[in-house]
């Protein structure tokens, strides 16, 4: 398998320190709202690389942290407490809203077929290992206290840049996030291991420590949580792009200042999902999440199949005119496969399938090999039902290629969510009124579109003595 690697900026063979048990940790969420359909662009990918990795026969030990405490609003300690900003935005306690928006995510990440990680972390249950692993920075000289807070000292650890390749000047600019700069800093890249004198008076979430009361900075929970659950060496560390600057750097510095040793052997990052304007926000515009793409008619799959038809390392431009497009092709597809369910034996041993068969599914496999390469993956799995193999041969690869892609492929369509359907339905309805209104009013043009579009989405109407009806192919 090939694998980018961010830290040499090149397609790696993909050699694992752990052969036979990958290791692999992907930033989480920080649960103090919704995810927004990006932040999931990025799940979905890291769905997709754990399942690569499981199909091409290694095992996988996956953790995933929930930040629920001390994420600021800039990546660089600087900003409002971003929980404390939902519990006052909602008059609920800072614990309420972590458990609200960790189920929503987790509820979320079912509908769009990600899978739940091995192992799920909460920051606030490492507390008493940050406060260890803090002692142990101390005792190396790798931190010092100014106005209250432990910070890390990044001129103790000289290979700072090498995630970023970025010089000091340009981090400096891509940490300040616009914000007031904290001052108390020997080096404006040095951050918080561990808070006292927080700017937040009314900080809900704090600990004892060797320092005074407090909370860990941000950057401490993906080190420890890692080194806790998955040892002092990972084989990938997964997140979005953003995080290679700041969190990912500064992780890699803290960790490394402990080990003494190398630590992540891939890292792995997922490039943007963008709306129009060229960022997409949980604060500005239309609030773009799972529930939004439903109230509009929009499966969740759909927008995984639109997702899943882009490279994770381009950035992903979104529109509801993209999305429909995607969501057309989408149940096409589902239909066209699922016609082969009557056709599928899950016993069939993928060893005994016909040349034509294994070559197919040898092309799927190569695709995603190159570094996840889903869009060509995509592309082999509508040669599968171009083929001339049988239904059965068919339906086995179809199985075999969705444990993967994971887009109920062989799953009945009428089985889809129950209210998704439920909302199909009370759009067919209205449709068919605003069809027969047009006709009324002599609006061929309308009526004719309506039907065309009932077509593409396999909806056949039949006009009879008591009104239109409908069925769904
Ligand atoms: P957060 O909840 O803000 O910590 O972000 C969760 C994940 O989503 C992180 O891996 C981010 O890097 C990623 N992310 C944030 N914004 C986007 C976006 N617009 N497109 C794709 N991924 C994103
Ligand atoms: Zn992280």
């Amino acid at each position: 398998m090939k694998l980018y690697n961010s830290l040499s900026r090149s397609i790696e063979d993909f050699i694992p320190y752990h052969e036979k048990t990958v290791k692999l940790y992907t930033c989480g969420p920080t649960v103090y709202n919704y995810a927004h359909i990006g932040n999931l662009r990025t799940y979905i990918h890291e769905d997709i690389l754990e399942k690569t990795l499981r199909h091409l026969g290694y095992d996988v030990k996956r953790v995933m942290n929930i930040t629920d405490v001390g994420h600021l609003e800039s990546d660089a300690d600087d900003g409002e407490d971003k929980m404390l900003k939902g519990a006052l935005r909602e008059n609920k306690t800072v614990w309420q809203v972590a458990e609200y928006y960790t189920e929503a995510f987790f509820a979320d990440c079912k509908k769009l077929n990600i899978q739940k990680p091995e192992i799920i972390a909460k920051a606030t249950d490492y507390i008493p290992q940050y406060i260890d692993f803090i002692k142990a920075l101390e005792e190396k000289g790798y931190t010092y206290f100014a106005n209250g807070n432990v910070y890390f000292d990044i001129a103790k650890f000289p290979k700072y840049t090498a995630l970023s390749k970025m010089n000091l000047e340009e981090l400096r600019i891509a940490h300040r996030d616009d914000v007031e700069e904290d001052l108390h800093k020997k080096n404006p890249q040095d951050f918080v291991l561990w808070f006292t004198k927080s700017k937040f008076e009314n900080q809900a979430m704090k600990w004892e420590s060797p320092w005074g009361v407090g909370y860990p900075g941000w950057h401490i929970e993906c080190s420890v949580i890692s080194l806790t659950n998955l040892g002092e060496q990972l084989d990938i560390h997964c997140g979005g792009v953003d995080h290679i600057p700041v969190h990912h750097t500064n992780e890699i510095a803290q960790t490394e200042s402990f080990t003494g040793k190398d630590w992540t052997k891939y890292w792995w990052h997922a490039e943007f999902l963008i709306e129009k304007d060229g960022k997409m926000s949980k604060s500005s515009g239309e609030f773009l999440t799972v529930s939004l793409l439903e109230k509009k008619q929009f499966s969740p799959l759909s927008y995984r199949y639109f997702v899943l038809n882009s490279h994770y390392r381009k950035q992903l431009s979104f529109s509801f005119d993209s999305l429909e497009m995607a969501q057309t092709a989408y149940e096409k597809l589902r239909r066209r496969s699922a016609s082969l369910i009557a056709a599928y034996d899950a016993t069939l041993p993928l060893q005994s399938l016909s040349e034509p068969a294994k070559g197919l599914m040898a092309r799927f496999d190569d695709c995603l090999a190159d570094d996840l390469n889903t869009a060509n993956a995509i592309t082999v799995l509508y040669d599968v039902l171009k083929s001339d193999v049988s239904d059965s041969e068919k339906a086995r690869l179809i199985a075999a290629m969705d444990t993967v892609l994971s887009l109920d492929l062989l799953v009945p369509v009428d089985e889809v969510s129950s209210d998704v359907h439920e909302d199909e339905v009370a759009w067919i309805e209205e449709q068919i009124a605003l069809r027969a209104e047009a006709k009324k009013s002599r609006d061929f043009a309308t009526a004719d579109r309506i039907r065309d579009a009932f077509k593409e989405k396999g909806i056949v109407i039949t006009d009879t003595a008591e009104g239109t009806k409908w069925t769904k192919n």
